[in-house]
């Protein structure tokens, strides 16, 4: 099909209930190695589209790839001036899930991959532990560069890099979302709920369903929260099982 007459009919139809088979198909198709890639809403109500639909209009051409090439030389925050590398992230381009950390650490500044260090080689075994590989899935950040001594990223750093991971998700269109630790976690829920009272239990927005997860660095030094960890990633596991591929 010609990409400029896709585009036509998903702006003239939207709010047509057909349309929302033909706004899925087109997700299913980027997937298939195709170029179009959108995110869906919640379910179509025939009778108020417009709070039911959204379109996340995304640039002709997008690609894991590109958004990899612009973050490694991004200038958009104050970050920018203290890394060494930037991180942008790795994995699947097709994963059903998608693991997202607060910012690259020392190891990672160094590295310029996103969990190399400490945290990094637990979530590597917590994933092996109910037999998930990494590379089968995709793991990034919030944001994208090492704040100095590993501080928390400022709201106006979240904001600036918030661009990039929304690319990254659309053009992955992950079943599951695990943010991780409180500061990924607020990222996408608008809430000062904490990650103890979030964590294990799926939630969704949009469509999308989200996993909030303890960062792995948190249960370096708490040996207990290996053990919810470890019980965390068999409920991911079953969640992603009952997620039709
Ligand atoms: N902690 C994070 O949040 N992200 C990394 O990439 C590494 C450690
Ligand atoms: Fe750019 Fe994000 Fe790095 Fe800031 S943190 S310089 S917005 S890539």
């Amino acid at each position: 099909m010609q990409p400029d007459l896709l585009s036509k009919l998903l702006l003239d139809d939207i709010g047509d209930r057909h349309v929302h088979s033909l706004y899925q198909e087109l997700a299913t198709s980027r997937r298939n190695g195709h170029i179009y890639r959108a995110l869906r809403k919640s379910e179509c109500s025939p009778t108020n589209q417009n709070e039911n639909w959204e379109m996340t209009p995304m640039e002709f051409g997008d690609s894991l790839e590109k958004v990899s090439s612009e973050v490694l030389v991004c200038t958009k925050c104050r970050l920018c001036e203290t890394r060494q590398h930037a991180v942008p992230g790795e994995g699947l381009g097709s994963a059903k899930v998608m693991f997202v950390g607060e910012a690259p650490g020392e190891q990672e500044d160094l590295q310029g991959r996103p969990f190399v260090g400490a945290a990094g080689k637990l979530l590597t075994e917590l994933l092996q532990s109910v037999n998930i590989r990494r590379e089968d899935v995709y793991i990034t950040n919030t944001v994208k560069c090492r704040p100095p001594n590993n501080r928390p990223p400022r709201k106006d750093e979240s904001a600036a890099c918030r661009p990039y991971l929304d690319r990254q998700i659309a053009l992955i269109l992950p079943a599951v979302i695990c943010p991780m630790g409180n500061s990924a976690i607020q990222t996408f829920l608008d809430s000062d709920k904490s990650v103890t009272a979030l964590h294990g239990i799926p939630f969704e927005i949009k469509s999308v369903t989200y996993f909030p997860m303890y960062h792995p660095a948190a249960a370096l030094y708490t040996f207990n929260l290996r053990k919810v960890m470890e019980e965390d990633f068999r409920k991911l596991r079953a969640l992603l099982d009952s997620v039709a591929d």
